[in-house]
């Protein structure tokens, strides 16, 4: 379906039909909202380090930048993730377009901009781990630490006194720790994916790559939903779009803002207090004595 504005018509109609939403969100919408991992993020306020260990992505910092430097790099990380990420007007609409439905967030890169938002830290899950937090590097336990302040050393594991790594499925080993705090969020996961399929589940897969490298797969949890009639689902993706056509399916290569936007201005939010019916009664009352 080429017609933007049929598509744009299907996915109101999906959201109309759906109180249980599950987000899917990918590395791209983080870039979409400002984390420019190669690009003005990593050439303005990792310049240095980009400078001096050659890279071109961000994320190669954990592999390629020397000892002395890690730990700056890694406070410097969780800061821009963590700590203090870019305020995202679309994220902040996404929000505005969720905050009314039974809504759960599985994301695939690691970073703050949905609680920054609004969305409630109960209903996220940070698949790929999160920034501020090391981990033993030989994964011997599952205690994390946080990341200490520019110029403080790096800890140690408190169990095998071995080294400690951030907290993040980024090295490509087996080594990524799933303590309760992930285990749990997993399990939350899951049943409301079991609840929201016995009702209806809508999908929203927001810019997850093919190819995910972080945590789990967005793309292969999208095609094994999309395989049960009673998941509809929305996926928007600019970087690597698909052009299938089905009918629990409605997909955009346009801009992931301005499809939200878009959302956001068809819908009609509903209000807070007395429904409208009621208070044209009360009125009608008044108007009688
Ligand atoms: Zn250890």
């Amino acid at each position: 379906m080429k017609d933007y504005t049929k598509r744009l018509q299907k996915a109101i109609d999906f959201f109309n039909q759906h109180k249980y939403v599950l987000v899917l969100a990918g590395a791209g919408l983080a870039y979409d909202a400002g984390l420019h991992a190669y690009g003005d993020l990593l050439y303005g306020e990792f310049a240095d380090f980009a400078d001096k260990f050659l890279l071109t992505d961000l994320n190669e910092g954990f592999t390629s930048i020397d000892k002395q430097c890690l730990p700056d790099f890694y406070s410097r990380y969780a800061r821009v993730f963590h700590h203090s990420p870019p305020k995202s007007e679309m994220h902040e609409q996404l929000f505005n377009l969720l905050k009314h439905k039974k809504y759960f967030v599985t994301q695939l890169n690691p970073d703050y901009l949905f609680e920054r938002a609004g969305f409630d830290p109960n209903r996220v899950f940070h698949t790929a781990g999160e920034p501020h937090l090391m981990q033993c590097a030989q994964g011997c336990c599952d205690t994390l630490l946080p990341v200490p302040n520019r110029g403080e050393p790096l800890p140690v594991c408190p169990w095998c006194g071995g080294e400690m790594r951030p907290y993040l499925d980024i090295y490509g080993d087996d080594k990524f720790v799933t303590p309760p705090m992930f285990t749990d969020k997993l399990a939350h996961h899951a049943a409301f994916v079991h609840k929201g399929r016995e009702r209806g589940l809508l999908v929203l897969d927001l810019e997850c790559g093919i190819h995910d490298h972080f945590g789990v797969n967005g793309s292969i949890i999208s095609r094994n939903l999309m395989r049960d009639n009673r998941v509809r689902m929305i996926r928007i993706n600019s970087f690597e779009p698909i052009y299938a056509e089905c009918e629990n399916l409605v997909s955009f290569d346009e801009s992931a803002a301005d499809v939200i936007t878009e959302l956001l201005l068809a819908l009609p939010q509903p209000r807070r207090g007395r429904p409208p019916h009621y208070i044209a009664a009360g009125r009608g009352l008044t108007r009688g004595r």
